[in-house]
């Protein structure tokens, strides 16, 4: 193997990088928003790219889409009408579909072409398109919160690219307004938080944008991702004044498959290592 033979992905912020050996390449497109790439990997299966920055391996995807679902989804009651912003992969939409509950679950990505690659080289993560209940859109996810009727939604999960180019506006007090408004009083607002380890000012950043726009409680979960900058991810939900107990019995009986959400791994993400929870108190 030689040096041309593994790709990598530089991540500034935090000095370090992550690569992958990979086969070749099999595909890119340059859609009016970003850049999508698609390889082949020797031990990853395929990877997609967006703008550079890695988004999606066949081998450890599970563990960002099962975590950005089902603790939001056992948090709330009982989540019927869903919304994933971004999602493009289709990877969260299908983790949705697995709660037998939910009567709706829109995904509403900018990108259509993030969707289409998704078809073609993640199949398995778009096998729940077809669900009656799913119904997936290319827009803005800004533009699409502001406009949804208030009190509507019981779950809006955020599942967007790095808080720059179109996903810069989905970090912010005037979307997160949207979502405080399109939410039910119980509902739940949950979004991808990056890496605690090397960006923990980006989430205490976004918690006060949050609060700002009125959500007053808040818990972020982290959880392993080794093909994101550090390999350690988080999600954070964020609530008009509840709690985070999680329907921990509905979580155990759950009649559907999953290789790393469990109450048990749910509960354990709950306890933040000292130095994030002081960071975040
Ligand atoms: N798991 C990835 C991560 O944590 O970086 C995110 C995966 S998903 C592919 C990210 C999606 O966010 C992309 O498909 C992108 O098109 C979408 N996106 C970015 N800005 C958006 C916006 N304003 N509205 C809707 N979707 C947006």
């Amino acid at each position: 193997m030689t040096a041309s033979d593994w790709l990598h992905e530089n991540f500034d912020p935090a000095g370090s990088s992550i690569g992958f050996r990979i086969k070749r390449k099999l595909d890119e497109v340059q859609s009016p928003f970003q850049k999508i790439e698609i390889y082949a990997s020797t031990d990853w299966g395929n990877v997609m790219l967006i703008d550079g920055a890695m988004m999606v391996t066949t081998r450890d995807n599970f563990l960002y889409h099962e975590m950005m679902s089902h603790p939001a989804l056992f948090t709330h009651p009982d989540p019927k009408n869903v919304v994933i912003i971004g999602g493009g992969d289709c990877g969260t939409l299908r983790e949705v579909l697995r709660h037998p509950g939910v009567a709706k679950a829109v995904q509403c990505d900018i990108d259509e072409q993030v969707t289409r690659m998704a078809e073609k080289y993640f199949p398995e993560l778009c096998e729940s398109n077809g669900d009656p209940r799913a119904e997936v859109l290319f827009d803005d996810g800004i533009a699409w919160m502001k406009n949804a009727a208030p009190g509507s939604l019981d779950v809006v999960i955020v599942d967007s690219t790095d808080p720059v180019g179109p996903a810069e506006g989905l970090f912010n007090k005037a979307f997160f307004e949207s979502c405080f408004r399109a939410l039910k009083d119980d509902g739940i607002l949950v979004q991808q938080s990056e890496s605690p380890l090397v960006l923990l000012d980006l989430i205490k950043e976004m918690r006060a944008e949050m609060g700002k726009a009125g959500f007053t409680t808040f818990q972020t979960l982290p959880f392993p991702q080794p093909c994101y900058p550090t390999g350690w991810w988080s999600c954070t939900l964020a609530r008009k004044g509840q709690g985070f107990d999680f329907r921990e019995a509905d979580a155990r009986a759950k009649d559907f498959a999953t290789k790393y959400y469990s109450a048990d791994i749910h509960k354990g993400a709950q306890s933040l290592p000292p130095f994030v929870s002081e960071a975040l108190a």
